[in-house]
């Protein structure tokens, strides 16, 4: 008899931004005068740079002439991208990485949900709460997170890894063994990070405990402040225990585009089985490789054009970032993030719950976030603001949220 996989019937529908969307629209409805300002988008709204633009075109002209036309890509990636990597995001920051440890993808979304697929079926993993939900529906789906408690949002087989203003956003260490933890710094969603003296706990851990840590680095080019690691691979003892997942997406404005890498170093391994081997070996059966032509737009967001022509694109996200950082200080919240991230992360004030200020929000000042609860648990009286939106729009939202103060 047929059967389906049941695990993806365990897991819940993906209720946050269509609850979202389903609000919005509704009101929308209601108040078809109203200028609602959307500050909840987790998508970049800048075109791609003229760099990566040329770059695209040129390889397409290649792809029209016989003497240039490329089919299939190597399976792990063309050299000429894997070496801007190497030479760019580990060599520049004193990170010893090689080209062969680099494996290119199509976004950090498939290689972060993808990655468990290399590990035992029993091992016990933790997730950062709130959390980005790709880490816990992946390994929901491959039946590792036992049974979903709806009164505490947690799944019994996961360990939560609680961040709230209580512990400045910084989870204390397991107390319980772990097999494998994902980490994402900076954060999303709360816009927070660690620095290399807080990471450097997570690998010493790591490394006593034959722990593995997922480091997604997704947001690092938001990075603005001095001391803060760009890569897990800073770090001393990170090649023994960490993979880190890259990603073209918020860097370069690569979300339509879709680029990604997953690096792992040949020393990582489990009962002497490489797993940067076991990789590859993953992706040569089920990816044909990202295309030709985006590899070279992810080549030429590393030419010194595309570089100079990226950093005023990450510019004007955190200018934005700081308008509503500011202004909801100004305005009396509690705000975290937005500093190295292109997120900011509020208290709900007089603890409000989370879908409670979303609706205050929406109807007192026509403006869209995301409820902090619908990230998990630890999320629930927080709501994220995202600085993708146009400087103008950003700063009209700001000033309807300080009027509403007065
Ligand atoms: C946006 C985001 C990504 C990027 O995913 P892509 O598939 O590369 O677009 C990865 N991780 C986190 C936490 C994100 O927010």
């Amino acid at each position: 008899m047929n059967q389906i996989n049941k695990d993806y019937q365990r897991l819940p529908g993906s209720y946050l931004f269509a609850e979202v969307k389903r609000r919005q629209e509704a009101y929308e409805k209601a108040h078809p005068d109203q200028n609602v300002i959307r500050l909840g988008v987790g998508d970049v709204t800048l075109p791609l740079a003229p760099a990566v633009i040329e770059a695209l075109h040129q390889a397409v002209d290649e792809q029209a002439d016989a003497a240039t036309f490329k089919g299939y890509a190597p399976d792990h990636g063309y050299d000429f991208l894997r070496e801007a990597i190497q030479k760019n995001d580990f060599a520049a920051r004193g990170a010893d990485i090689a080209v062969d440890e680099i494996v290119i993808s199509d976004g950090a979304k498939s290689d972060s949900s993808n990655i468990q697929e290399i590990f035992g079926p029993d091992i016990k993993i933790a997730v950062g709460d709130p959390v980005y939900p790709v880490y816990i529906d992946s390994n929901i789906m491959a039946g590792r997170g036992g049974d979903y408690d709806e009164e505490t949002g947690k799944w019994s087989d996961l360990v939560y890894l609680s961040a709230t203003a209580e512990n400045n956003f910084k989870p204390a260490l397991p107390e319980e063994p772990v097999d494998l933890v994902y980490l994402c710094y900076p954060n999303n969603p709360t816009g927070t990070t660690l620095n290399t003296a807080d990471l450097q706990k997570w690998v010493d851990w790591a490394n006593e405990n034959d722990a593995i840590i997922i480091f997604d680095s997704a947001y690092e080019s938001f990075i603005t402040e001095e001391d803060v690691p760009h890569s897990i691979f800073e770090l001393p003892g990170s090649r023994t225990c960490a993979i880190e997942i890259r990603s073209f997406s918020k860097r370069a404005g690569f979300t339509g585009v879709r680029l990604g890498a997953t690096i792992i170093p040949k020393e990582l391994e489990i009962d002497g089985v490489s797993l940067l081997d076991l990789w590859k070996r993953r992706v040569s059966t089920k990816f044909n490789g990202a295309p030709y032509i985006v590899q070279r737009a992810g080549e030429a967001s590393y030419s010194k054009e595309g570089k100079a022509q990226i950093e005023e694109m990450l510019a004007y996200y955190r200018r934005n970032a700081r308008l509503i950082k500011e202004g909801l200080e100004t305005a009396g919240y509690e705000v975290f993030g937005g500093v190295n991230a292109p997120y900011v992360w509020l208290k709900t004030p007089q603890g409000m719950d989370s879908w409670d200020f979303f609706d205050f929000l929406l109807e007192n000042a026509q403006i869209v976030g995301t409820p902090g609860v619908g990230f998990g648990p630890s999320g629930a009286g927080y709501f994220r603001l995202t600085a993708f939106n146009t400087y103008e729009k950003t700063a009209e939202a700001v000033e309807r949220i300080k009027a509403l103060n007065k």
